[in-house]
């Protein structure tokens, strides 16, 4: 997982009124949407989703789609090229490239559906690709978070193996993220395997030179790992981890 700092992130100046337009009516909208959040998110209503909810309830706050389709307006679409930067067209969560705009999505952090004020909040936006935001969907966990790219330093609770996968340092919201956005993957695995390989291999070759001259040696393998954990890097904390395991024992 990324860690990601928000910055340059510009939401447009007629936002708050781009918003309210969608909406049929939008203070109906704000008022059912805050009693909605306050219910308990594993109550079977909660659960059920915000568009079912005032359907439920008659509601009309929503302007209707094609045959009384109930959803929310897709315009965070706008801001996919601002969010694509803040992780340098990389999935927020896996660390995959993505190589265009149709195949990155903006993923709500915390699903619209459960926390309908937020589905227009541009800090709720992350890049992410099909993958993750498929396995993520409208999931939230009754307890804790899903680790959060631009809180701390996501990637201290995740440690990462050769052979692809990736395990919680300490449980509680690592481990809950991992499985619920399918980190372990086989697909994605297998995909970081390969560059965690490519990466250990020529972290491998650099130890030669290491023992031969460890001057020259260190240099070159210290800039082997800065390029590893570049943010503009695939797979980057992955990568990372592994040659960095590889090198410090050497040292020891
Ligand atoms: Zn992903």
């Amino acid at each position: 997982m990324k860690a990601v700092k928000r910055q340059g992130v510009e939401v447009p100046a007629a936002w708050a009124a781009t918003v309210e337009r969608a909406f049929a009516d939008y203070q109906a909208f704000v008022a059912e949407a805050k009693a909605f959040e306050a219910l308990p998110i594993g109550s079977a209503e909660r659960r059920g989703g915000f568009c079912a909810y005032v359907k439920a309830r008659g509601i009309v706050c929503f302007r209707a789609g094609r045959g009384g389709k109930i959803a929310f307006k897709p315009l965070w679409g706008v801001s996919k090229e601002q969010i694509a930067r803040l992780t340098s067209q990389l999935c927020a969560y896996c660390e995959g490239e993505i190589n265009s705009p149709r195949a990155g999505q903006v993923e709500h952090y915390k699903p619209k559906s459960l926390f309908p004020l937020l589905a227009y909040d541009w800090e709720n936006y992350f890049l992410s690709c099909a993958g993750c935001n498929g396995a993520k969907s409208d999931k939230w966990p009754e307890q804790g978070a899903y680790l959060r790219p631009d809180v701390g330093d996501p990637a201290a609770e995740l440690e990462f193996a050769e052979d692809g996968t990736v395990k919680a340092i300490r449980g509680g919201d690592a481990e809950c993220t991992i499985e619920d956005l399918e980190l372990n993957r086989r697909w994605l695995v297998r995909l970081r395997r390969r560059h965690i390989e490519a990466a250990v291999e020529a972290l491998t070759e650099l130890l030669s030179v290491y023992a031969a001259d460890a001057t020259v040696g260190t240099a070159l393998i210290e800039n082997h790992l800065r390029r590893l954990a570049s943010p503009e890097t695939v797979y980057a904390t992955a990568k990372s981890q592994c040659a960095r395991r590889r090198w410090n024992p050497t040292r020891g």
